[in-house]
């Protein structure tokens, strides 16, 4: 997949590679929703995505992104300079995006803080302010039903997005697809994966069959079915351990 090259996932629902990881593009009439926005400098592959969909920038009204992480929000000031469009995020995940917070922790030291740092330096512009925070269950203002589910684990914050319509659920960081399998999240970028695998479950009780990830094409069939198994072979793991 070339790089801001956008893939039909469903009729109206795309996703691009960005600088990062991937951006979904959702459209209906006149109205664009983006959800992510990549890391810094992924502003330009946004925007040739959206016009090879016949989208103009002005048209994205809503920028909702799944959690604060730098390779999700690190393009987000351009995009929104370019497209002038809202910001949406879990309330949980506003500080860090504001600016208010830091992640990592600045108080952690040792290598991997140092690394961490380094890292979100690279991949983060300047901080943006989030105009509507998010709660679980929240709908998005947009022509089409999207339902915000907060899925947290991977950060506090994180959510997923379920767009009934298309029956497909936006999931962020919540899942990998590695070797044709559901896995859960990177345990090294995750905060709290206990939380991440009961975030799972809860994702569960939507009924969707398609699940669009960020850094792994999008699994379009089964993927309801895939799930549940994930979740019982973590539930079995975790019987196993406690034996
Ligand atoms: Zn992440
Ligand atoms: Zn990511």
């Amino acid at each position: 997949m070339k790089l801001g090259n956008p893939i039909e996932v469903a009729p109206g629902l795309h996703q691009l590679r960005a600088f990062g990881a991937r951006v979904t593009v959702l459209s209906a009439g006149e109205d664009a929703l983006l959800i992510d926005a990549g890391s810094r400098g992924s502003a330009a592959l946004i925007v040739s995505g959206l016009r090879a969909l016949r989208l103009r920038p002005e048209q994205v009204s809503t920028v909702v992104l799944t959690h604060h992480h730098p390779d999700h929000a690190g393009g987000l000031a351009q995009v929104v300079e370019w497209t002038n469009a809202r910001v949406a995020a879990h309330r949980l995940d506003a500080g860090v995006i504001g600016g208010a917070e830091h992640w990592p922790d600045p108080s952690k030291r040792g290598l991997v803080a140092r690394v961490a740092r380094s890292v979100v330096r690279a991949l983060s512009s300047r901080p943006v302010t989030v105009d509507i925070q998010l709660e679980d269950g929240d709908v998005l203002p947009f022509a089409d039903e999207v339902k915000v589910i907060h899925t947290p684990g991977h950060t506090l914050g994180s959510i997923s997005l379920f767009i009934p319509s298309k029956g497909a659920v936006v999931i962020g960081d919540a899942l990998q697809y590695r070797m044709r399998r559901l896995s859960p999240p990177a345990a090294r970028f995750t905060a709290d994966m206990g939380m991440a695998h009961r975030s799972l479950a809860k994702l569960l009780e939507l009924d969707f069959d398609t699940i669009c990830f960020s850094h792994f094409p999008a699994l379009t069939e089964n993927a309801h079915r895939e799930l549940a198994l994930l979740v019982e072979r973590l539930s079995t793991r975790r019987l196993e351990w406690q034996v």
